[in-house]
């Protein structure tokens, strides 16, 4: 029977106090007349519980900056400063703006409403130069995306057939290999985290949630068996010899690629018949020299990105991912692998950039601690969130809540770029508009103008 995807999300609140974006501040020149506490539709103006003939401290993390009450304060007593703390949040591509929005999306599972008065730049790395195309964003009801209409996010992981065969009967004669289908095109993804046992757990409730796939380290399954059926785990094996230590159930295996890589992916498909195998590469030059390879040999080609979103000659997953694709695509090879791209997935529109570079999939890593209230600094020391205490249960909600946010921000995009299947998105480079394009088509052949190759 039909059953319509649906995620259970839950109001989780922070276990730490959040980094307001703004500090406000009251001079001592106050009267206590109470109208910046009528003028904050917020409520970060309140009296002083205690004494209430006076005003209690602004609560700045209920701030907008709509500066109404700096406005309307007859003493001129208020003042709005953008928070240090706020801004020493993150690093690279893992900006401010994001984690915070990252914690929103955590706590409440909404889509975030971002941009207004937005005064920066329209452009920066990766894949922050990079738009997608709305233009179907004008629709006759706005219930379409979450009502009638049906939008697929699902993905399909393993090897697909280019043609099928049939006899003169119209019996299949194609031989299907396994394929396993998704709800989300992202799987979570311990294998490169540092985390406890409790968050292994919370992570690993989220993804039998969500009905995805959890990558994990050999040596960890035993940590999450109880939680989550074999065959919605990925062990990420070091040599072959690991595959003694995989439950039968599993359905796909990824190796560490070394020189030997093909060697490995034969012997583990030889044990296991009918189990998918994949292999992990740092993003390089040098996979591109293998990939035409991997994909007659292996069923799943995981591309690791940094954190930062760069492979590891910098080049970021953007420029890196299409270049792979396209060179598959040349060669007629593209179907016989997935792609799947991890690193550096600071945002929610970075899944379906992935997928528009050319991934069938991705997963997520940094974004599951970001969503646990990590801070996501440049060194992880005295956790300002003490992330690594955080309940089982927190962890498990949090994360649904954050992915049912993204699903559902991709949910809207899609809507807006008038396709219904995420499937269709895959390198779709058309439905994209990159920095280099926009600003050769605008500016080339003008005297003076920046020339960009
Ligand atoms: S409006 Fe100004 S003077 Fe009146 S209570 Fe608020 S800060 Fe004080
Ligand atoms: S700036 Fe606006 S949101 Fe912030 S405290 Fe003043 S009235 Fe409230």
């Amino acid at each position: 029977m039909y059953e319509r995807y649906h995620i259970g999300t839950v109001v989780t609140v922070g276990r730490h106090r959040p980094v307001p974006k703004f500090i406000v501040r009251r001079e001592g020149n106050c009267i206590n007349c109470g109208k910046c506490e009528r003028m904050c539709v917020y409520q970060a103006h309140r009296r002083d519980p205690v004494d209430p003939r006076k005003m209690a401290e602004p609560d700045s993390t209920l701030c907008k900056n709509c500066f109404r009450c700096v406005v309307e304060c007859p003493q001129r007593a208020l003042s709005i400063r953008v928070n240090d703390d706020f801004k020493a949040l993150g690093n690279g591509v893992w900006t401010p703006v994001r984690i915070t929005t990252m914690w929103g999306e955590a706590e409440n599972a909404k889509i975030p409403v971002l941009g207004a008065g937005y005064r920066g730049l329209f452009s920066g790395p990766g894949f922050d130069a990079m738009w997608t195309d709305m233009s179907e964003i004008v629709r006759p009801t706005r219930d379409g995306i979450h009502g009638r209409e049906f939008i697929s996010t699902g993905v399909d992981i393993g090897r697909k057939p280019s043609l099928l065969r049939f006899d003169d009967d119209m019996r299949l004669l194609t031989e299907m290999g396994t394929i396993i289908d998704l709800p989300v095109p992202f799987m979570l993804d311990l294998s490169r985290l540092v985390v406890s046992e409790n968050i292994m757990k919370g992570i690993a409730g989220a993804a039998k949630e969500l009905g995805t796939l959890l990558v994990l380290p050999v040596g960890s399954i035993e940590k999450v068996s109880a939680l989550m059926a074999d065959d919605m785990l990925v062990p990420v094996l070091s040599k072959v010899d690991d595959l003694e230590r995989v439950p039968k159930g599993v359905r796909l295996v990824e190796i560490e690629g070394g020189p030997d890589w093909k060697r490995d992916v034969n012997e583990l498909k030889r044990s296991r018949p009918g189990m998918l195998v994949g292999v992990r590469m740092t993003s390089s030059p040098d996979l591109l020299t293998v990939a035409n390879d991997m994909a007659r040999e292996a069923d799943v080609l995981h591309v690791l990105f940094a954190e930062t979103g760069m492979g590891a000659d910098g080049q970021y997953a953007r420029d890196a991912s299409r270049k792979l694709h396209r060179q598959l695509v040349a060669a007629g090879l593209r179907d016989q692998m997935t792609i799947v791209s991890s690193g550096g997935l600071a945002a929610a529109e970075m899944v379906p950039k992935s997928i528009i570079c050319g991934a069938d999939a991705v997963t997520l890593e940094g974004a599951l601690k970001v969503a646990l209230g990590c801070h996501a600094c440049v060194e992880c020391k005295d956790c300002p969130a003490d992330v690594e205490n955080a309940p089982e249960e927190f962890v498990r909600q949090r994360v649904i809540n954050m992915c049912s946010a993204w699903r559902d921000q991709m949910l809207e995009m899609l809507g807006a770029m008038g396709i219904r299947d995420l499937r269709r998105l895959r390198g779709e480079t058309g439905r994209a508009i990159f920095q280099e394009d926009a600003h050769r088509d605008a500016f080339s052949g003008i005297e003076g103008g920046e020339k960009v190759e």
